[in-house]
């Protein structure tokens, strides 16, 4: 992620709330899409402190008292009960914030959110409501399996994560369970946007999914259900790696494709905070620089790792198969 600047001159992150130097209220505008602290005195209104920018905001309703959600709310912003922003208005069940753990759990959860979307937003993909081509936005349910079991997964435009997920000790056991070399909140919405988008920009598009069965294969002739119990009973097949990301991508040509395009997303947002902070140079529009960058700093961001114990940031193998699918998902975003 960039960082930003406040008036004042000191640096904000992406979930200040405020500036720890001058006291300003900060947040991320949806309209200019900068991190900014409001530039207003007294009873004025607040404006985006963003001298390009300067529209009118409030904050978020999730900004108190939990202090979830630090995006403005302005006025191009949909209509929704009591000033949620347009983020926070996508997701439409939350944990039981009676039960002890759950609000840190569903703030861990909104986090992760609001920096994927972020990164769709920046990337300029659709993920809200397009009366013209009748795309519904993708919507978010934070569950939890107290009273009946919820599996992590997507449904019809419909993002289901466990608030298990949020526990970082329930998810290392799950990660080490499945043989996984990370596993991650944001992970898992990369994931099932992933799924959302499949079925939003290629399974009506005729060409694309020409090109998706040719590249992935014909999901047709799967069964779902039994592709499932065939992966968790026989696990993958040896040579896994020199055609798929990741392991639990040879499920499925679906999960797959889902993969993929997490591990594309990994990409655009470690190149991102990699340009901003000036390691890399070059944009997102030639594939072949960024796979070459993304190595680059992915074999040293490793090493980074490893000198403190910490697990690979980029364990991915990037054969050539891989690199096909990738620039697969390069050209639909
Ligand atoms: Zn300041
Ligand atoms: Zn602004
Ligand atoms: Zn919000
Ligand atoms: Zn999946």
């Amino acid at each position: 992620m960039r960082t930003f600047n406040c008036q004042c001159g000191n640096s904000l992150f992406f979930h200040s709330f405020k500036c720890v130097n001058c006291q300003r209220k900060s947040g991320l505008c949806p309209s200019c899409l900068q991190l900014t602290s409001v530039n207003s005195q007294g009873d004025e209104t607040d404006r985006c402190g963003n001298p390009e920018c300067l529209t009118p905001v409030t904050q978020c309703s999730n900004s108190q008292p939990h202090q979830i959600c630090n995006r403005f709310v302005t006025q191009s912003t949909p209509n929704a009960a009591g000033g949620l922003c347009d983020y926070c208005q996508l997701t439409t069940v939350i944990p039981d914030l009676s039960i002890e753990g759950n609000l840190e759990k569903w703030r861990r959860l909104e986090t992760a959110k609001q920096r994927v979307l972020y990164a769709l937003d920046l990337i300029g993909m659709p993920f809200r409501n397009d009366p013209a081509s009748e795309a519904r936005a993708v919507q978010f349910e934070f569950r939890s399996d107290n009273t009946a079991p919820v599996a992590t997964g997507h449904n019809d435009g419909c993002i289901v994560i466990n608030i298990n997920e949020a526990d970082s000790v329930n998810r290392e056991i799950a990660r080490v369970q499945f043989g996984e070399p990370q596993r991650t909140l944001v992970g898992h919405f990369r994931h099932e946007l992933g799924h959302y988008f499949w079925d939003r920009l290629v399974k009506f598009n005729g060409q694309r999914l020409q090109e998706f069965q040719s590249l992935f294969g014909d999901y047709r002739q799967l069964d779902y259900g039994q592709a499932l119990n065939n992966y968790y009973q026989n696990g993958p097949a040896d040579n896994w790696a020199a055609n798929f990301v990741s392991a639990y991508s040879t499920m499925h040509p679906w999960e797959d494709f889902a993969e993929i395009f997490a591990t594309y997303l990994d990409m655009w947002s470690v190149l991102d905070t990699a340009k901003h902070f000036g390691m890399v140079s070059g944009g997102a529009d030639n594939f072949e620089a960024m796979l070459k960058r993304y190595s680059e700093v992915g074999i040293m961001a490793n090493e980074l790792n490893r000198d403190i114990g910490l697990l690979d940031l980029v364990p991915e193998v990037f054969t050539q198969k891989v690199a096909e699918k990738l620039r697969f998902v390069h050209r639909l975003v």
